[in-house]
């Protein structure tokens, strides 16, 4: 028998700060450029008839430290009606020397911090650094943790809000503890026109954005799809834009965005100026002068393994969580 660690949602929450967490993103981003860790396309469990999906998302790291790591995440989108979050499951943390299971992460709570964090490592690595005006589009889980990361990364001094239900731009606008407004607008063109950075954290499967909204300069980080079926950005947008991706090879496989605009396009995977940990290692050139950027964020295991490994070495440290003899 050997300890089980599990933590929970609000372990999570509060062991994972949001500056720690863009911290350790940079780094897991830079290992997976060195070659360091190593992750496949992540397996996705599509039931026939189903709107749910399960995702396997399975990575290793071979140092300091040597490390497996599986996110098993389902993706139920009637959760928000229930109260609950679309995306559930959790992360196993596995023994790099003896293949034990080290730890069970809340994958909820991990994902929202974890994906905004990296998110913010793009923003900081790519956007202008005078960046003042912030535009999210969308309202839900992802919206309000990118609004907090991306206050930490630079100075804004006022963020607009669009969501598809007003309402819901509203309440979240109402709600934010930002140090500049935040504020709800009417339509994503009234948000995106003039923003130095937007972030597009929706389920939307057809584009949100047009071409022709953005400013020279801006930078966008476009979060909410990650599969091949769904797309924020039109073709346009990434077909002008330099672009950065978490990696290569899930871009090429799973982004809706990507492979829509080598349809419509006639872009290539030469398109792709650097993986967004390439520019980090400082392999490849990041932004240059007012280009458009955009940064295609899927979602990495690396990310999800490397958030785990951090959490289970602060909770034993402090004695946080539960742990059961397995
Ligand atoms: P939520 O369910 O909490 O929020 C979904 C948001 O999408 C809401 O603001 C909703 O607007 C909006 N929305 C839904 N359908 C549409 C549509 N057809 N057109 C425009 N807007 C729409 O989800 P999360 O915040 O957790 O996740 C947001 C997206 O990010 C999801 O697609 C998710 O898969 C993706 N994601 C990506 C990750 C990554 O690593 N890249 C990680 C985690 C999530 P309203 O409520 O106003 O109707």
């Amino acid at each position: 028998m050997s300890d089980l660690l599990v933590l929970a949602h609000e372990d999570v929450k509060r062991l994972l700060a949001m500056d720690d967490c863009i911290e350790l993103m940079a780094d897991a981003l830079a290992e997976l450029a060195r070659g360091d860790s190593w992750q496949p396309l992540r397996f996705v469990v599509r039931p026939p008839e189903e709107q749910s999906l399960m995702g396997l998302m399975p990575a290793h790291r071979s140092s300091p430290q040597s490390a497996y790591g599986l996110k098993t995440v389902c993706i139920f989108p009637g959760n928000p009606a229930r109260g609950l979050d679309a995306h559930q499951g959790g992360v196993m943390l596995f023994d790099g020397e003896t293949g034990e299971l080290r730890a069970l992460v809340d994958a909820s709570a991990v994902t929202s911090i974890r994906t905004a964090a990296v998110s913010a490592v793009a923003t900081r690595t790519l956007a202008r650094p005078n960046s003042r005006v912030l535009a999210i589009l969308g309202s839900g889980v992802q919206a309000r943790a990118h609004l907090e990361a991306m206050a930490r990364v630079l100075s804004f001094e006022q963020a607009r809000i669009w969501s598809r239900t007003a309402e819901h731009a509203q309440a979240f606008a109402a709600e934010a503890e930002e140090p500049f407004p935040v504020q709800a607008v009417e339509s994503a063109e009234n948000a995106v026109r003039g923003a130095d950075v937007v972030v597009t954290v929706t389920s939307a499967r057809e584009p949100i954005i047009e071409r022709a909204w953005l400013a020279p300069g801006a930078h966008v980080n476009a979060v909410g799809s990650s599969i091949p079926t769904a797309r924020e950005l039109d073709s346009a947008t990434i077909a002008a834009a330099a672009l950065f991706v978490d990696r290569r090879e899930s871009t090429l496989n799973e982004s809706g965005e990507y492979l829509r605009a080598v349809e419509e396009e006639g872009i290539g995977p030469g398109h792709i100026r650097a993986e967004l940990g390439e520019v980090l290692v400082g392999s490849h050139e990041g932004r240059s002068d007012d280009e458009l950027t955009v940064f295609i964020s899927l979602g990495l295991a690396v990310e999800d393994l490397a958030a785990a490994e951090y959490l289970y070495r602060r909770a034993r440290s402090e004695g946080a969580g539960a742990v059961v003899s397995f």
